[in-house]
């Protein structure tokens, strides 16, 4: 073709970039790599091929880590992680610096060698993935630096055990090793069995910048490896991103080992144009955020919901776009679109869309056609899809947009979030009143308004609901690699005997139920033996008092978390004021219950505590690297289910139920199973307060029977137990089900100013990121 031809039809021909580099760095490793254990390599056993998917054809074999070099690693990284930690900040500081450095050293050959191994556009591996994680590396370096001062009194958790998939190889590692290491934990990673190689050339880097041996360990191998280290008793923290199947078994695993869990999972992200859009922007947006990495992101933009009146000219707009889209070599400079991760992945995506077209899907695919050398999908447009279908619901992780019309903004909205998952959304509008409106009231961790895939370090990113808990990046993400002990008492509580009536008997013993004292449902009844040597009887609650409860928290979320926190914290005083009216009865039940007046005390103060705190636990905004803004809001999460502990009665349960409900929570709470009458004596109190009915809600009853109930229901959003040790391990199980946040604790001294403050308020709250760019 001459220039003139060239120049009179604009025809893009190949620009591909040299893989020379890579190829020369595999090639003088033999194509062969063992796993980083302890600053050496370990061969191990057996191993298997990664392929490439621009060609189908293999490129190295990598090691399958087994139990013994789990073993090794965890020994490697548990002798380095006393000395990394007792390094001071700016120790930490340089090395991670370092890393960052040698990241922009050699970003082609990363670039490059992630292009191969994965099958994403070089455009994409050189502009955006390799960036941001030398990106990573410097904000923490940073964080590592001023944690002494700004995270005075936490503690490093440990050994991290940290599993990540195949979409963002060399970024999610960054996202998981980076915040790790800077808060003085030390790592055992392992890279998904399709793209294991920039991993293996990261080990190389942590050698060449001189990191202490065992810091950082990389294993790989399949789901067997990441099983071992998710089991292996020496791991204090497991850091997982990947599918919700998986996430799901991990929270089975990981429950009642004490060990700390984040869950980045999947998602099936709104994505919504309002009538007022910058059309043009928005559906170059949309190519951006259903396209990019082939659709391979968790936090794709695959549900497009666009309003009615323009809906036709949108949907013409983005099946002319899709014609000029290009599908083909990754290494390809010009290409927009590179290869899926694997056959078995091409599989899924040509099954699902298969089975949205059969549902009555309106399938589009642009003309031409796929490259036929690898593994190849083109994108894909699926409208008039019904909300309800099989494709509108489940996530593809593939090219595929599915497209629905919505009429008002609150349809927007209750379409966005009529999904399992909730990790981010795109909202398109010129009218900012309305966008960031609908903004707060997605259920999701990242809201872009008038954009979309805007990454860095600097912005938490992360779930709600069932696209896991946890978050990567900001000071928020920092807190899941530390920890805050909790202050622990250390003489253990008189307790009363408790037992269950096997018959019915007449008098009625109450629950407190959406504003009310509500008769138990099954009519039986619990007798204390108190300590004063008398009797009392308490509702036995059921399964169906548990059910009628969440159903008033859930009524009530709606209006409670949208009240201001002046609001709120003008309940918790009046709140106070009522304790103190009340307090001869509530002293005498807390003595009977072998408590006292200082322990009313107490429980008053923590009152005003949470009064406090009700107007004052801020967001942020936080300083990403684009023009605009970015803030965050800390959310409440919905019901959260609480089940207290049986000492201190009083106090525990208020300083567990208080900094829920001062966060916008609605709370349904099981009180003390041997002392509960303090929390019954409570109800009245209640009903002469100002607090909303069904805001919060009491069940009491045996522990083993109720927190069960509570602990499965698909309506409770976070479960905070601190009962029995045991009941813990099975609640933490149950919860895997809607994958509700979890948080335990025993033995706590609960008069100690440790036992209230932003600590719980951060356990009652889920990070919301929202992206404001503006400007040109
Ligand atoms: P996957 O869950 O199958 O695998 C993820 C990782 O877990 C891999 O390293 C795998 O080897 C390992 N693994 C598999 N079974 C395991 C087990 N039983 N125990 C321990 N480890 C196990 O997911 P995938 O197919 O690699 O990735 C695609 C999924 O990841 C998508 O569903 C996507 O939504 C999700 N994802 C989420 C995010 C996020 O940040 N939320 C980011 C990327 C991908
Ligand atoms: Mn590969």
């Amino acid at each position: 073709m001459s220039v003139k031809e060239i120049f009179k039809s604009m025809e893009y021909g190949p620009a591909p970039e040299a893989s020379d580099l890579a190829e020369k760095w595999l090639e003088e490793h033999s194509r062969d790599f063992a796993c980083y254990i302890g600053g050496k390599w370990v061969r191990t056993e057996t191993g298997f091929e990664t392929l490439n998917p621009g060609t189908g054809k293999p490129l190295a074999k990598v090691a399958q880590a087994t139990k013994k070099e789990v073993d090794l690693a965890v020994e490697a990284a548990t002798a380095a992680q006393k000395k990394w930690a007792r390094l001071t900040g700016f120790q930490r500081a340089k090395y991670l610096y370092a890393i960052a450095r040698q990241v922009q050293k050699h970003s082609r050959l990363f670039a490059v060698l992630e292009t191969l191994d994965n099958g994403k556009p070089i455009r994409e591996t050189r502009d955006i993935d390799i960036p941001l994680v030398a990106r990573h590396f410097y904000y923490h370096a940073g964080w590592a630096k001023i944690a002494e001062q700004e995270l005075a009194g936490y503690e490093p958790v440990g050994v991290c055990g940290q599993i990540i998939p195949w979409n963002f190889p060399l970024l999610m590692l960054s996202w998981k090793i980076a915040p790790a290491l800077a808060m003085g934990n030390t790592v055992i990673l392992k890279p998904a069995e399709f793209t294991p190689l920039t991993a293996l050339l990261f080990a190389e880097i942590c050698t060449r910048v001189g990191l202490p041996a065992g810091v950082v360990n990389i294993l790989t191998g399949d789901g067997e490896t990441g099983k071992l280290i998710v089991d292996h008793p020496g791991i204090q923290k497991i850091a997982f991103t990947g599918s919700t199947e998986v996430g799901r078994i991990l929270r089975k695993a990981t429950a009642g080992t004490g060990k700390k869990l984040s869950l980045e999972l999947g998602g099936k992200s709104p994505f919504i144009i309002f009538q007022d859009a910058d059309l043009d922007s928005a559906v170059e947006g949309l190519v951006d955020a259903i396209w990019f990495n082939q659709g391979q992101v968790c936090c794709a933009g695959s549900r497009l919901l666009v309003q009615e009146g323009i809906a036709e000219k949108a949907l013409a707009k983005i099946r002319e776009r899709m014609e000029k889209l290009r599908v083909g070599n990754p290494l390809d400079k010009a290409i927009d679109i590179g290869a899926i991760i694997a056959p078995v992945q091409l599989e899924r995506i040509t099954e699902l869309v298969k089975q949205g077209k059969e549902e009555g899907a309106d399938l589009f695919q642009p003309s031409w056609s796929c490259p036929t050398e690898g593994w190849f999908y083109p994108p894909t447009l699926l409208s008039n899809v019904s909300p309800a279908s099989t494709v509108a619901q489940i996530e593809i992780f593939g090219p595929v947009l599915v497209a629905m019309t919505f009429r008002t903004p609150k349809e927007a909205v209750d379409l966005a979030n009529n999904t399992v998952y909730g990790l981010a959304a795109s909202v398109w509008s010129e009218n900012l009143n309305l966008a960031l409106d609908v903004a707060s009231q997605i259920k999701a961790g990242t809201v872009w308004v008038n954009s979309t895939n805007l990454f860095d370090a600097a912005s938490g990113f992360g779930g709600y609901r069932e696209s896991g808990y946890g978050r990567e990046g900001g000071k928020e993400g920092l807190y899941e690699y530390l920890k805050l002990p909790f202050a622990h008492r250390t003489a253990t509580a008189k307790t009363s005997k408790v037992e269950a009536n096997e018959d019915p008997i007449d008098k009625t013993h109450k629950q407190y139920i959406a504003g009310k004292q509500a008769r138990p449902d099954g009519g039986y009844s619990l007798t204390l033996h108190l300590l004063d040597k008398t009797t009392e009887e308490v509702a036995r609650g059921n399964r169906k008092d548990v059910r009628n409860a969440v159903e008033a928290a859930q009524a009530a979320f709606t209006n409670w978390s949208k009240t201001n926190g002046h609001l709120r914290a003008q309940i918790h005083y009046y709140l106070a004021e009522n304790l103190q009216d009340e307090s001869a009865s509530l002293e005498k039940a807390l003595a009977r219950s072998g408590s006292g007046k200082q322990e009313l005390e107490q429980a008053i103060e923590r009152v005003f505590t949470y009064a406090a705190w009700a107007d004052k636990f801020d967001g942020q905004v936080h300083s990403t690297a684009q023009k605009g803004f970015t803030y965050t809001m800390n959310e409440p999460i919905g019901v959260v289910g609480i089940v207290a502990p049986n000492e201190a009665p009083l106090l525990s349960f208020l300083s567990l139920v208080l900094p829920a409900i001062a966060s916008g929570n609605t709370v349904v709470a099981i009180p003390s199973e041997s002392a509960p009458l303090p929390i019954v004596e409570l109800y009245r109190i209640l009903e002469m307060s100002d607090l909303p009915a069904g805001v919060l809600n009491i069940v009491t009853g045996l522990h083993a029977e109720v927190q069960t109930y509570l602990a499965e229901h698909d309506g409770v959003d976070a479960i905070w137990h601190f009962g029995d040790p045991a009941a813990q391990a099975r609640a933490e199980m149950l919860s895997a089900g809607n994958l509700k946040q979890t948080w335990t604790g025993h033995s706590i001294d609960w008069a100690s100013n440790k036992s209230e403050g932003t600590h719980f308020l951060r356990h009652a709250t889920q990070v919301k990121n929202v992206w404001v760019p503006y400007g040109e």
